[in-house]
């Protein structure tokens, strides 16, 4: 009956389904969402398709998760059809391969561009969101996605004067389209995190100097790319099927081998044999393939260290260098580590040189270059490899829910979510590949996030239900989990951007799912399986709706 009621007045909905951010989330999300009918749209702040691999367009931006066990693998075809050429792709190749989808599955045409979300306001008697965009235009929709990422809200640390210099000033999550010119030039980077170690070897060599600041070093390892070839194209092609089995079920989200032996099944000297082994295996294996008690025992992380720390010292030729590149406060995995090719190399040439900035901190930019407390060092161009405010963007598109109780305000003191993808409070919202998300490979779980939303959408929909918030119950049972098992997790909260601890003021939560994939793909099922009554679900009544 209250269904009806809809249908005879309907009020003003021009979209079902209005999605925030075309990147590899957003994109998915579109994707299903029209497959299953629903009359939806995407919005998307940039001016292209890709998300991350639109903005961060910084030389050798590149993939640490392997091309194909990153990208899409609901078509067959897709799958097929495309040949990723490096095991770790660039990311001109990522944004080729973002537009050729958005192309072939007809996505582009329901995306409006250089439109930023500003507000986006719950209406409790219609059951939908009114949604203002920087174009000006305004959208009412049924359901509201926030895909907007979790490393999409670029962060400057607050040096005095940053926006007094007058050279070229780049951050590398908002690199320019046109290339920029690094020949002969003097070049600071700012930041030694996954995109400062890319962007530092990318340069090295045409750069005239290349200053380099660090605030806290990172455990580097080889990402031990390599040209995929016709032989391995033949063979992903051909396993296809077994390929998406293994990576729609593996807890990393990833293709690698886990070990079956503990660190005390090994002597030593085996020990650091299979250390040798992971130093040269590709990307992430160093930590999904590492001994089965490597998230659980820290001596073995810090005996993992220490030969990481060996082989920092053996690259590098200048050991004070070296002994400023090995960090000393956190062990391998308490902060998400980075992966690059010929990053301390780097430092063997003559023209690049390291400033520690718990040494010689940062005292204001001028008008020419950077002041430290060793004086002044002057510069054409300043890089700022300092990493994204993480899961910022949804806090920021002024999002309303019940009774006018803003996002940001709710979560002030971190976000509160039931799997990561709804809030109580905050009704026909989503935020996929959001936080409390992924602790493994991206659009794994993302698309696992996706998958659910649209079940629990067709679900309602059969049932003539319009409006959708999880009950205070499994949020606290979800949110009281992440809480608890952060402190189990090997991420520290003093040194992790996973807790928020690269930003000033903010509150220091654990930001993803310690229980990672197989907790999701658990509670998922059990809510599945009682038809979703960890959802409180209603239908606009007639009188809301002629309101
Ligand atoms: C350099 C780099 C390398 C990475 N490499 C990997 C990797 O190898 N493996 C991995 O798993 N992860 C990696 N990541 C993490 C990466 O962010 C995710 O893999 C993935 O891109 C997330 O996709 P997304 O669509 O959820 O978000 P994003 O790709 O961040 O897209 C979000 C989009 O939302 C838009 N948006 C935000 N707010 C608004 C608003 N208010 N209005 C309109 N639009 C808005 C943004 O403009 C952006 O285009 C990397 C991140 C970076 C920065």
């Amino acid at each position: 009956m209250q269904k009806s009621a809809i249908q005879e007045k309907p009020h003003p909905i021009d979209v079902d389904m209005l999605i925030v951010g075309a990147g590899i989330t957003g994109l998915y999300q579109l994707y299903c969402a029209r497959q299953a009918g629903f009359r939806a749209i995407v919005v998307e702040a940039g001016d292209g398709i890709g998300g991350t691999w639109f903005w961060n367009r910084y030389p050798e931006a590149r993939f640490d998760s392997e091309s194909y066990t990153y990208a899409y693998l609901f078509s067959k075809e897709l799958f097929e059809d495309w040949r990723w050429t490096e095991h770790f792709a660039g990311q001109p190749e990522i944004e080729r391969y973002l537009n050729h989808v958005a192309d072939r599955f007809e996505l582009r045409q329901h995306v409006r561009f250089g439109a930023k979300v500003t507000s986006a306001v719950f209406d409790e008697e219609t059951g939908t969101y009114t949604v203002k965009t920087s174009d000006g235009s305004t959208h009412i929709t049924r359901y509201l996605v926030a895909a907007t990422g979790v490393l999409s809200v670029p962060f400057f640390p607050a040096v005095p004067g940053r926006d007094d210099f007058i050279g070229e000033s780049y951050h590398t999550g908002l690199w320019p389209f046109a290339p920029v010119d690094f020949k002969g030039k003097r070049v600071a980077v700012v930041g030694t995190g996954s995109s400062g170690i890319q962007v530092i070897p990318a340069i090295a060599d045409e750069v005239a100097s290349l200053t380099v600041y660090q605030r806290s070093p990172n455990w580097c390892t080889p990402l031990n790319n390599r040209p995929i070839t016709i032989e391995e194209q033949e063979e992903l092609r051909a396993n296809y099927q077994a390929i998406k089995q293994k990576l729609d079920t593996s807890i990393s989200g990833f293709l690698h081998e886990p070990n079956d032996r503990a660190s005390t099944d090994d002597n030593k000297h085996e020990r650091v044999a299979f250390f040798e082994k992971l130093w040269a295996s590709p990307g992430f294996s160093k930590m999904t393939a590492n001994y089965t008690d490597f998230f659980t025992n820290p001596d073995l992380r810090k005996e993992f260290s220490e030969f990481l720390a060996g082989k920092i010292r053996s690259i590098i030729k200048d050991p004070a260098t070296a002994d400023k590149l090995i960090p000393k406060d956190h062990t391998y995995a308490q902060k998400r580590p980075p992966y690059a090719t010929g990053f301390y190399e780097a430092f063997n040439k003559p023209n690049v040189s390291l400033v520690s900035l718990d040494e010689t901190p940062m005292l204001r930019v001028t008008q020419t270059g950077i002041e430290t407390a060793a004086g002044l060092e002057e510069f054409d161009i300043i890089v700022w490899a300092t990493g994204f405010d993480f899961a910022r963007a949804l806090h920021s598109m002024g999002i309303r829910g019940r009774n006018g109780v803003a996002l940001e305000e709710a979560w002030k003191d971190g976000p509160s979510t039931f799997l990561g993808i709804q809030a109580a409070g905050f009704p026909n919202l989503f935020f996929p590949g959001g936080p409390h998300g992924a602790a493994a490979n991206n659009p794994r779980y993302n698309g696992d996030q996706i998958d659910f939303i649209m079940e629990l959408l067709r679900h309602m929909r059969e049932h003539g239900y319009t409006v959708v918030e999880p009950t205070q119950d499994a949020e606290d049972e979800w949110s009281n989990m992440i809480n608890s098992l952060a402190t189990y997790t090997p991420f520290s909260p003093e040194h992790s951007y996973f807790f928020g601890s690269n930003i000033p003021g903010k509150p220091r939560k654990f930001l993803l799912n310690p229980a990672g994939r197989g907790m999701l793909f658990q509670v998922m099922a059990k809510s599945r399986e009682s038809k979703f009554n960890t959802f409180a679900m209603s239908t606009v009544t007639a009188a809301a709706v002629s309101a």
